[in-house]
């Protein structure tokens, strides 16, 4: 998103645009057309410059209106020649007849387009969602990407599909149903202005002022910033008008910044009825009437450089709908295209614009249709053409040696460069199946051109090794490489089409000889010389990779090395003669060895001083990426000139291009470490090259392999080093043009699918029986692959008891043309290397060897005795020519060696290895001597042998299977033994609660009642805690220092009725809690304890380091005191100071004989009043005692404490001072445990003993916390606070507008009553509370009278709304019939609305008093009413209530009645509430990205592209990133996610972005962090940003796994986590969202 201002362009333009007109069908008017054009001309010349040059500051939309006003509705009414609607009616009805439609919809940018992997031509035919969806593909192997804009729908294109080329709904047989195609036309008039930024005459208006205007252009260089600075301070305007300038700019591609838009000037209607079509292209293609004029779109394909953004679109979708839409049109216009190619091509490479806009994008819609392809050769050269193009454009990079040198070469120029290659590589895409004379000459005339471009690349960039000094400048490398990987395809390509034709193979590899030959560069500086080794003589020209310039670019070599494999494939080869000399093989090995050598070099160190570029070419040279068509060639290459040349020969010739002869043949020698060690490394590289030339065998036509047997190979090797994704193995293995990889048709026969968990992804394993196929020196292998991969067989193998040599695998067979490679495995000088290997380690002089370098050679003594075993096993003796020399003195010494080798201590990890080749040797020498004369003997002996082996395995087996059964039987032993334990116990188990009742009954100890006179005793208090900081120990006491505990803060939607809206009815807020539970404010902790002072030094501490890290503020909000916890990480906000349980042990039934319910109301509720004070009295008579002291610390902590709820739970600055400090701090302690149950009801667990034991200490923490609130403010309030509450239920004198029993959620009211009761015990001087029972009193009132109120409420929630005079005498009757125990209503439905009630209330009360509760309810997660009533001291059957407490009912009826006219004013929520959950997502993922395809923004009405995201919490789509749905946010311009997420989750946001498939987690303005979709493909893995494009499908426990983050509170503190490991450099601004 880049912009600039271009200077040439200062001037107005209205008409530099074409101008469309809209005509219509009917050939007459083709006829007439040029009368249309006289009749019309003067007309808009009048008109134009009236509409667009005039005004000053038009209004949006005047424009268009004008336009469509006086435009072009006059035209259309001269040639409909009737009211235009009328014959636009007419016209609809002439289609429909009309069939075999295609539907060419045209993609905007980021719309979902699908393609099948199985039907598709080339992958680059697509279909849109709705064609898709209507299609038999759907149920094929499908792809979905976004689209980058351009292009259209090949829905309907036979050539483009195997099978299944329509929809239903394109589909020519059912296309007499279709009446919903919008139609028009489209014979559209167009001009194009030239070059002239001048108007002519006509078009000049006549007033002159005012009509010139600067006019911004879009371009790829400023961003969008550094724009809106620029605009902000040329045009004095704001920063939003600037934004608003900017965006248009890129979406229009300019925009004329004093005056308003004329974009939409052209109303292009797409949809075209055939017959229009018809017209328009034989218009558009016709010769212009002046000869030397091009025809119409000729001229429109060369001023595309010279439009802006918009007008371009509006062409090339007229040319997708009309021209492209036919057959035969398309075909004159592909001929067109070509004839131009290069010219476009050219003004492509100097436009500013991307590719998408460029008219040069459409060859994709051309190249690749088979049929046009092929004709595009035959008559257009187009081969030829576009290779000529490149060429001429990389001209200025070529040498003085006709090589390409790209040093200092222009990235952007080279990078619109090698967008050509893409059009070469269409036109290859689907090779003839039929090759007629003038395609044999065409394509060979191409490929004439394309070896001379490749004769540029052959040995371009040569390196020379740097002695001595570092290079300087690293080289120029990347162009190079990044043309090899554009030519990685096309190279193939051209082989492929080349062996679809036996004379086209031939006369290819005569001209690709010719080439090569006639490439001259490095040449040899010196005459052959003669070299001497084993009695074999190598005449040779002297060459040193380490001393003369190489180059790892050899495109002809290797072209030529493909074309030969494939001669070979074919039979061709047999023909070779009469089309080219007797090939020089030494001489074409040449080159290739030479870069092979490189590579080992580079391996072995020698080339450190030319810096990281070399490193990176080997790396990409054997890479996945590349290899193909660079190593893999060279080998082959390696591997013709073994099968040709004398086995002696081709490793003398080796030995001296790895400049090792002279060390093989003792003719030098080094003390230097350094040089000894390059030797080892080389030796080393050198034997592997060996390995690899005999042993890699997988090339169809290099042995009988097909296709799919290399890739099955790839994949068995890759599983190999252990167990893999589906994306890992694609992405290692190579892709072909069409981006498959053939995975899928082998992965099941070699591997087994591991199902992924909750998070992770799925993995494949590899099969047991594909391991024998396992070779340690696989070719692909990196290094690092190479010993992981070493390493987990062996592991394994030690695992399964077996030994652990790493045989080579038997190979499969060479094809003829290669068998004689395998005498390299016999050959003198191949014995000899061996021998000097072996006899170095034999005599152990350990820096003249290495282990690695043993192991290869061991290898390949394995390699040439298979070879002969298979050998000599498929045939007689006599036949077998391949001889190891087993029997000879060269096998005895090789027998020797490895004898004594065995003993070495060093070599001891090659034990195995040496003791298999000892075994084959004695196999090999058995076979061989089978058919001799002591034939009997050997048999016997090789069986023998056999024999000694299996019994081995079977001693292995047995003694394997022994230990498996001997554990087995000590498992059984161990559960019976437990069994019977619980059998012979079960007695005495069942016994011990009987006796110890009988011997207890008195002991009220054991009471499991938490509330009123019966109350059991606290046994639940803290233990001595350990600080996490400092390892001490401490008891937590009153008057201790204090004990912290760390906590997090947070405002909360999770339990809310009424989502989306976040405010609370004004006025009783915070202290009255609304049913809807709107907003809570949730305090978590994840159960760390610390000691205050140790706390507060870390948090300094932290404070301190932070604020100098980058971008700390994203991860942790230093200003509002967050911090992460010392142990775990998790993000907390505050801490809550640990307060010892009160204690309570005292009986107290008595009392209840004089203290009834009715008295406490009178008590409690005239305690206000002046005249109770004496009243008030009595009570304490019924006990008070001294408040508990806290020490300084803990008083401290209290206060950070309250201070934080009370500051993030109402956005608020911070204020102790507030009176709604402790009502915070008892909303926060309510809204936890309710948050609490929902979470426990959720997961189906108890209420109790499930939960972990940092949720019950934070809880049980945070409880007391509460509890303790009422001594740090002042008594006044908090009495205060008790009347206001208290008046809900009862009257209470002096008290106004309390909001009735529908208007509060009553466990709030429970835990505030609750907890502010004591404060009126206080008195002015002494500090006193409630004595233990009074306490118990207090809750067992206040719970009996909120429980009765609470179940009126839910009563009344289960009515319909009610006209007011009935709901009193409803309310009345109610309360009558309940207090006379008469219940004629849903008995069931009020015990279920209650019960959330009840449980929340048990969960407060055994943290508060800390009574154990009844065991039942930690066993079952089903609700146990009974039980719940009884721990909380309630009558089992609820309605009792209103029995027991009848006199008591009509001091509430009086209560209720006074606001019966305020009742039902407000929602009535029903009971139980209902749980929230995350929305219902979709399976298919293809679903919802439909849904987002038909998303439109509701404050934009443009088609650009979008980012519908969805949120979780509540399902709504939003537009997101996007400057059109911005909103603000407390004065600041946020995205409306944010936005979203602050009214829908308080600031939490859980969302996700559908085009990208990734969630989204939002917390607080700034801070967010991506996360993976719930969304698995079928290999268990997800997709981010869709770039694999698999389909997808809902995975239900990551699903629940995202519900639980958030119903638990835990998006943030992911958040902060996935942040912390990030790191991030660059911010992602997440408030934009
Ligand atoms: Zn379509
Ligand atoms: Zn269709
Ligand atoms: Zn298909
Ligand atoms: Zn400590
Ligand atoms: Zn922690
Ligand atoms: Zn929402
Ligand atoms: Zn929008």
């Amino acid at each position: 998103m880049i912009f600039g201002i271009k200077e040439k362009s200062i001037i107005f333009d209205p008409c530099i645009f074409l101008f469309l007109a809209i005509a219509t069908d009917i050939p007459v008017l083709l006829m007439t057309g040029f009368v249309v054009q006289d009749t019309y001309d003067p007309l808009m010349y009048l008109q134009v410059p009236l509409i667009y040059c005039l005004e000053t500051e038009p209004q949006q939309g005047e424009e268009e209106q004008k336009v469509e006003q006086r435009l072009l509705y006059p035209l259309e009414c001269f040639l409909f020649g009737e009211d235009p609607c009328v014959g636009l009616q007419k016209l609809q009805q002439y289609n429909s007849s009309s069939s075999a439609q295609q539907c060419g919809r045209v993609f905007k940018e980021g719309e979902t387009v699908y393609s099948c992997r199985d039907c598709a031509i080339d992958p680059t035919c697509v279909l849109c969602i709705e064609c898709f969806q209507k299609s038999v593909h759907k149920s094929h192997r499908y792809k979905m990407h976004a689209s980058a804009g351009g292009g259209f729908c090949d829905c309907g294109d036979l050539e483009a599909w195997k099978s299944g080329p329509c929809c239903s709904q394109h589909d020519p047989g059912t296309s007499v149903t279709m009446e919903t195609v919008q139609f028009i036309f489209s014979y559209r008039y167009m001009l194009v202005w030239k070059e002239t930024y001048e108007l002519s005459e006509e078009l000049k208006p006549k007033v002159k002022e005012d009509t010139y205007f600067c006019v911004l252009y879009n371009d790829e260089h400023h961003s969008y910033d550094h724009v809106i600075y620029t605009l902000q301070r040329a045009l004095a305007c704001d920063q939003n008008q600037a934004q608003i300038y900017t965006a248009l700019i890129d979406k229009e591609g300019r925009k004329a910044v004093k005056r308003g838009t004329l974009s939409s000037c052209f109303v292009l209607v797409t949809g075209c009825v055939v017959g229009l079509r018809e017209v328009f292209c034989q218009v558009a293609l016709e010769p212009a009437a002046d000869n030397n004029q091009l025809c119409l779109i000729s001229r429109l394909m060369l001023h595309d450089a010279k439009l802006y953004k918009g007008a371009r679109k509006v062409v090339h979708e007229l040319i997708f709908s009309s021209l492209l839409m036919d057959t035969e049109f398309k075909r004159q216009f592909a001929m067109k295209f070509t004839e131009h190619y290069k010219q476009l091509q050219e003004d492509f490479i100097s436009d500013d614009h991307q590719r998408n806009i460029s008219i040069t994008a459409l060859s994709v819609q051309i190249f690749t249709v088979p049929t046009l392809a092929r004709q595009l050769i035959e008559e257009g050269s187009v081969i030829k053409v576009i290779i000529d193009t490149v060429m001429d454009m990389m001209m200025e990079h070529l040498d003085s040696n006709n090589r390409f040198q790209f040093q200092g070469h222009n990235p952007d120029k080279f990078f619109r460069v090698q967008v050509i290659f893409h059009d070469l590589r269409y036109i290859l895409i689907s090779k003839p199946s039929v090759w007629t004379e003038t395609l044999r000459v065409k394509f060979l005339e191409g490929l004439r051109i394309f070896l001379h471009f490749l004769c540029c690349m052959q040995g371009m960039e040569e390196v020379k090794r740097q002695l001595g000094q570092h290079v300087e400048v690293e080289p120029e490398w990347e162009a190079g490489l990044t043309l090899q990987m554009q030519l990685r395809h096309i190279l193939a390509m051209f082989q492929d089409w080349c062996s679809s034709d036996e004379r086209v193979l031939l006369l290819a590899f005569q001209e690709c000889h010719r080439a090569l030959m006639s490439c001259t560069n490095q040449p040899f500086r010196s005459e052959p010389t003669d070299s001497y080794m084993c009695k074999q003589i190598l005449h040779a020209r002297p060459y040193k990779v380490s001393e003369e310039p190489v180059s790892i670019h050899l495109p002809i070599s290797r072209l030529l090395a493909g074309l030969y494999v494939l001669l070979c494939q074919t039979g061709a080869i047999q023909y070779l003669p009469d089309f080219v000399d007797p090939l020089n093989f030494t001489e074409l090995a040449e080159q290739p060895l030479r870069c092979v050598v490189l590579a080992a070099q580079v391996c072995a160190d020698m080339w450190r001083r030319n810096g990281l570029s070399l490193v990176s070419q080997v790396y990409y040279y054997q890479d996945v990426k590349c290899r193909d068509e660079m190593f893999d060639k060279d080998v082959i290459m390696l591997q013709i000139a073994a099968s040709k040349m004398d086995p002696n020969h081709f490793l003398m010739l080796v030995l001296l291009r790895f400049e090792l002869f002279d060390i093989f043949n003792d003719n030098c020698s080094s003390k230097d470490q350094e040089v000894l060690k390059q030797w080892n490394r080389l030796t080393e590289e050198m034997l592997y090259l060996i390995i690899i030339i005999a042993g890699e065998r997988y090339v169809p036509g290099i042995s009988h392999v097909t296709k799919e047997d290399v890739t099955m190979r790839e994949v068995i090797h890759l599983l190999c080093i252990e167990p893999m994704a589906h994306s890992s193995l694609v992405k290692s293995l190579p892709e072909n043009e069409s981006h498959e990889t053939g995975l899928e048709t082998v992965i099941s026969k070699v591997a087994i699918f591991k199902k992924p968990g909750v998070s992770g992804h799925g993995l494949y394993e590899l099969k047991k029986e594909c391991l024998e196929e396992f070779n340690p020196f696989f070719y692909h292998y990196s290094r690092p692959q190479h010993s992981k991969a070493e390493e987990a067989q062996k592991k394994r193998r030690t695992q399964e008891g077996s030994d652990k040599a790493l045989r080579p695998p038997v190979p499969p067979p060479f094809c003829p043309a290669f068998s004689n490679i395998v005498y390299l495995l016999c050959c003198d000088i191949f014995i000899h290397i061996l021998k000097r290997i072996f006899q170095k380690a034999a005599e152990d002089r350990s820096n003249r060897w290495t282990e690695p370098m043993i192991q290869r050679a061991l290898h390949l003594v394995g390699q040439a005795l298979l070879e002969e075993k298979t050998q000599l096993e498929g045939s007689s003796t006599e036949e077998v020519t391949f001889d190891f020399k087993t029997g000879s003195r060269h096998g005895k010494s090789l027998f020797h060696f490895l004898t004594k080798m065995k003993s070495l201590p060093s070599l001891k990890a090659q034990n195995d290895m040496i003791m298999w080749n000892l075994q084959m040797f004695e196999v090999v020498k058995c076979l061989r001597e089978k058919s001799g004369p002591v034939a009997s003997f050997s048999v016997d002996h090789s069986k023998l042998e056999e024999s000694v082996q299996d019994k081995e395995k079977a001693e292995r087996k047995r003694k394997a299977e022994a230990a498996k059964a001997h554990r087995q039987k000590i498992m059984a032993q161990m559960s019976a033994m437990q069994k019977n334990f619980i059998e012979s116990n079960k007695m005495l188990y069942d016994n011990v609660p009987e006796s110890s009742s009988q011997s207890d009954t008195a002991a009220s100890v054991d009471s499991r009642v938490a509330v009123g006179p019966q109350q059991g005793v606290c046994s639940t208090d803290w233990e001595a805690q350990i600080c996490i900081l400092c390892q001490e120990e401490q008891e937590v006491q009153a008057q201790a220092p204090a004990m912290v505990l760390t906590a997090c803060v947070q405002r909360s939607t999770v339990l809310t009725q009424n989502r989306g809206k976040t405010l609370s009815p004004k006025g009783t807020y915070p202290l009255f809690m609304p049913p809807d539970l709107a907003v809570g404010t949730h305090t978590g902790s994840c159960g760390h304890v610390m000691h205050a002072t140790c706390w507060q030094k870390y948090f300094e501490a932290v404070q301190n380091t932070t604020r100098n890290r980058l971008h700390a503020d994203l991860i942790i909000d230093l200003e509002n005191g967050e911090y992460m916890c010392p142990l775990c990480k998790s993000l907390c906000n505050t801490v809550i100071p640990l307060i010892p349980v009160e204690p309570s042990n005292e009986s107290a039934e008595i009392v209840g004989q004089h203290l009834t319910l009715e008295r406490w109301i009178q008590i409690m509720s005239y305690n206000n009043s002046e005249k109770s004070q004496a009243e008030f009295r009595s009570i304490l008579s019924f006990g008070v005692q001294e408040s508990p002291k806290f020490s300084r610390s803990i008083t401290e902590m209290l206060g950070v404490c309250a201070n934080t709820v009370h500051r993030v739970g109402l956005q608020t600055a911070p204020n102790d001072l507030c009176p709604y400090v402790p009502v915070m701090s008892w909303n926060t302690c309510a809204y936890t445990i309710q948050a609490t149950d929902n979470m426990l009801q959720e997961e189906g667990k108890p209420l109790f003993g499930s939960l972990q034991n940092r949720q019950l200490s934070g809880l049980k923490a945070l409880v007391q916390f509460s509890a303790a609130q009422r001594l740090k403010s002042s008594q006044a309030v908090i009495q205060k606070h008790f009347a206001d509450m208290l008046a809900v239920l009862v009257p209470v004198p002096n008290v106004e507008n309390t909001p009735s029993i529908l208007e509060v959620d009553f466990f709030h009211l429970l835990v505030g009553l609750d907890l502010s009761i004591p404060a009126l015990y206080q008195e002015a001087a002494v500090d006193l509370q409630p004595s233990a029972v009074s306490s118990a009193y207090n809750h067992l009132y206040l719970l009996h009278l909120l429980t009765m109120a609470h179940m009126l409420q839910v009563l009344l929630s289960h009515r319909k709304r009610l006209p007011v005079f009935l709901l009193r005498s409803l309310i009345v009757s109610l309360f009558l019939r309940l207090r006379a125990g008469v219940t004629g209503f849903c008995v069931e439905g009020v015990k279920r609305g209650v019960l959330p009630f009840l449980r929340c209330a048990a969960l407060f009360f055994n943290c508060l008093t800390g009574v154990p509760p009844p065991e039942e309810l930690s066993e079952s997660p089903e609700s146990q009413l009974h039980l719940l009533c009884s721990y909380l001291s309630l009558p089992s059957n609820l309605f009792q209530l209103f029995q027991d407490h009848r006199d008591v009912v009509t001091t509430l009826i009086k209560r209720y009645k006074s606001d019966i006219n305020r009742m039902f004013c407000h929602l009535v929520f029903r009971y139980p509430h209902k749980r929230n959950r995350l929305i219902d997502l979709p399976e298919d993922y293809s679903v919802l990205l439909n849904q987002a395809s038909h998303f439109k923004c509701p404050n934009s009405s443009d088609d650009e592209r979008k980012h519908p995201t969805l949120c979780l919490l509540c399902g709504v789509m939003l537009c997101a990133q996007s400057p059109c749905c911005q909103e603000q946010l407390n004065g600041e311009e946020v995205g409306a996610c944010t936005a979203h997420a602050a009214i829908c989750g308080a600031g939490v946001g859980m969302f996700l972005r559908v085009r990208e498939c990734e969630i989204v987690l939002m917390a607080s303005k700034t801070r967010g962090s991506p996360y993976p979709a719930p969304y698995l493909d079928d290999y268990g893995e997800t997709d981010p940003q869709l770039g694999r494009g698999n389909p997808l499908h809902l995975c239900p426990e990551r699903y629940r796994k995202l519900l639980h983050m958030w119903q638990q509170h835990c998006v943030l503190e992911e958040i902060a986590r996935s942040l912390e490991v990030l790191n991030v450099m660059f911010p992602f601004e997440w408030q934009m969202l």
